[in-house]
């Protein structure tokens, strides 16, 4: 479904990404790993259209989305639609404070609907059908109770569990978590974990940046490490948490008890 192809990012002559090569088939995950510094939340950003990558390509569903070479001639609203074959869930959950959870699940999809050709005649069927998915979405991740509620009327754990919830509405073809839990208290993590564990149980494509090993040995089918923005090793999950080939994989896994 999705193969990144040389990306490399350098902030003025510091190279923070070097030659990045991955694939990722649809209804799996890849965990990425790597101590802090290593360039992961810049791989994200590139993937998502939030930083241009300097070289490589990006290619979802055999459409090259992205590419080094003709990155020029493409239009802010172009990158804009093909951000939509992304959903992004971030550290500190980004929810909007002035909205309900409701209204962050359903504002992307308010604004998108706005587009469309049939939404002036239908626009009460549309709003009402937008509702009920997102209000679904909610359901799914245990929050049907907490729809009203404003952000700083939840927890950590709500608020990201609400954030997801938002990432899922566009039905994107990728999900990708920029270390989800590590803004929670250790049993806030647990929540968030679990709803992570159900998706992958449900086949859902997903890119996670963690710190979490055990869960990434779980719950990943393949793991990438990286470190100083080159990708060190990737192979299956439980091959390179439990016989790391290379001796940095092995240090950087050790740290971790
Ligand atoms: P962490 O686990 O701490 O989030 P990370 O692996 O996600 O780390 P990045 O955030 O991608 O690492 O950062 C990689 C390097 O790029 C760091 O040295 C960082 O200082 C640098 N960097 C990131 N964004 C910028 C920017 N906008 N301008 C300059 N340097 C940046």
């Amino acid at each position: 479904l999705l193969e990144v192809a040389g990306i490399g990012k350098s902030f003025g002559s510091t190279a923070v990404l070097r030659d990045i090569s991955f694939t990722l088939d649809q209804g799996e995950a890849i965990a990425i790993i790597g101590s802090s510094g290593s360039g992961k939340t810049t791989l994200l950003r590139c993937l998502n259209f939030l930083e241009t990558a300097d070289t490589g390509s990006i290619t979802v569903g055999g459409e090259t989305l992205w590419s080094a070479a003709d990155a020029r001639t493409q239009s802010e609203a172009a990158i804009r639609k093909k951000r939509l074959h992304f959903g992004l869930v971030f550290q500190n959950f980004n929810l909007f404070p002035q909205y309900t959870a409701l209204q962050n699940v359903m504002l992307a999809g308010q604004l998108l609907a706005k587009e469309r050709p049939d939404y002036k005649q239908h626009k009460k069927e549309i709003l009402a059908e937008i509702e009920a998915h997102a209000r679904q979405l909610l359901d799914d991740m245990g929050l049907s109770d907490r729809a009203g509620h404003y952000p700083h009327q939840l927890s950590g754990g709500q608020q990201q569990r609400v954030a997801i919830a938002r990432a899922l509405a566009l039905k994107p073809d990728i999900l990708c978590f920029d270390e989800p839990t590590s803004a929670l208290d250790p049993e806030l993590t647990g929540e968030v974990l679990r709803v992570l564990r159900d998706l992958a149980a449900h086949k859902t494509t997903m890119i996670i940046v963690t710190h979490e090993m055990k869960f990434a040995r779980d719950v990943a089918d393949h793991i990438l490490f990286m470190d100083g923005g080159v990708v060190v090793e990737q192979g299956p999950a439980k091959e390179v948490i439990d016989h790391p080939k290379e001796e940095r994989t092995r240090q950087f896994l050790a740290s971790y008890g």
